[in-house]
């Protein structure tokens, strides 16, 4: 699949559920109100919906939420894809969890062919982790990675860079990953969705970051990619990497090579845009793939060129829906 500014598309995203156990301060608003049951793609639909997309030329799913763990049954679909990848029909399965549920999944996601999973964790003190989850328990997250760590699966810590609330831990987390042989990603916040507070309170810019652990840490440059908009450094000390996520101060859109799906079918091809293509109707309108795989096609051809994402005091959100819809 190439769009039209030639970039080939051959990562999708695919949020199983908008469903989650935690509510992030940045990225819900504790009152959420999620989805009728009837409007979210069953498992069958969403296995349907990923084999089309395989046909087309994806080569790597990455699965999210909402919590992915959280969606009843989610193995079979996980095996499934895994199996996928297992007879060569794609390059790899991967996921993205907030780990409540990984002591329970780790080994069942390691049998099923995934090789490294993002964690998301912004702080490593229990009582701030309780805040910005609104009411998560650290230890159950840390004793998740820890199953995953144990099953071999290959990991790394997603960390929202929040001003006043993690702001003095980013030498401790690079540490904690070294100890543990975890690779480390720092995000900025992106403007998506109500959630009731000022995001410019919460925004802290990620050079500001960078330039206080390179008092600490010896960073080099590397051109290491895994296909994500991240730009990765290597910390000397730790052997570990380090990535950074920079969409509102630095414009990645140029390589980008992904869309991505929601649970309920829609197919957003920017991150950071409205626009959108219904892929329910297609997949739901007959047995056969032919009208679902001319949907895609023609959404395709309707990628945007990038997003123009902005924080501003006071600004409304970029775009409107969370970030849980499409799973970042
Ligand atoms: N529940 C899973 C998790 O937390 O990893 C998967 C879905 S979550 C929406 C995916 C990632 O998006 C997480 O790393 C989360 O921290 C990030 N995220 C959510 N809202 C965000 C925002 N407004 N700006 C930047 N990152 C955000
Ligand atoms: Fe849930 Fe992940 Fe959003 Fe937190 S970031 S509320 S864990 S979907």
């Amino acid at each position: 699949m190439i769009d039209p500014f030639g970039r080939s598309v051959s990562y999708l995203r695919v949020s199983v559920t908008d469903r989650c156990d935690l509510r992030c301060v940045y990225c819900m608003a504790e009152d959420m109100s999620f989805l009728p049951k009837s409007d979210v793609l069953s498992l069958e639909e969403l296995e349907r919906l990923v084999a089309a997309f395989v046909r087309k030329g994806v080569r790597r799913i990455r699965l999210t939420g909402g919590e992915p763990l959280v969606r009843r049954n989610i193995m079979t679909l996980i095996t499934n894809i895994g199996a996928l990848v297992q007879a060569g029909a794609m390059d790899e399965l991967t996921l993205t969890t907030n780990g409540t549920q990984l002591a329970k999944y780790a080994d069942g996601l390691a049998q099923a062919g995934i090789r490294r999973i993002n964690v998301s964790l912004d702080t490593l003190d229990p009582e701030k982790f309780a805040m910005v989850t609104r009411w998560g328990k650290l230890d159950q997250v840390v004793d998740g990675i820890m199953a995953a760590k144990q099953a071999g699966l290959a990991i790394k810590i997603n960390t929202v860079a929040l001003k006043g609330v993690n702001d003095h831990e980013y030498d401790h987390l690079v540490e904690w990953c070294g100890t543990h042989g975890f690779d480390l990603c720092l995000i900025e916040t992106m403007p998506m969705g109500e959630v009731h507070s000022d995001r410019m309170e919460q925004y802290l810019p990620l050079s500001q970051i960078r330039h206080g652990l390179a008092q600490h840490w010896t960073l080099t440059e590397t051109d290491y990619r895994t296909g994500g908009p991240a730009r990765y450094m290597m910390v000397a000390e730790t052997g570990r990497r380090i990535g950074f996520i920079t969409p509102m101060t630095h414009n990645f859109c140029e390589s980008c090579n992904r869309v991505r799906v929601t649970c309920t079918g829609t197919l957003y091809m920017c991150l950071g845009q409205e626009d959108a293509v219904d892929l329910r109707g297609p997949l739901r309108a007959s047995e056969g793939d032919d009208v679902l795989e001319r949907a895609i096609d023609d959404a395709i051809a309707k990628k945007p060129k990038g997003h123009d994402f902005i924080i501003e005091r006071g600004a409304v959100p970029a775009v409107g829906r969370h970030m849980s819809v499409t799973g970042g």
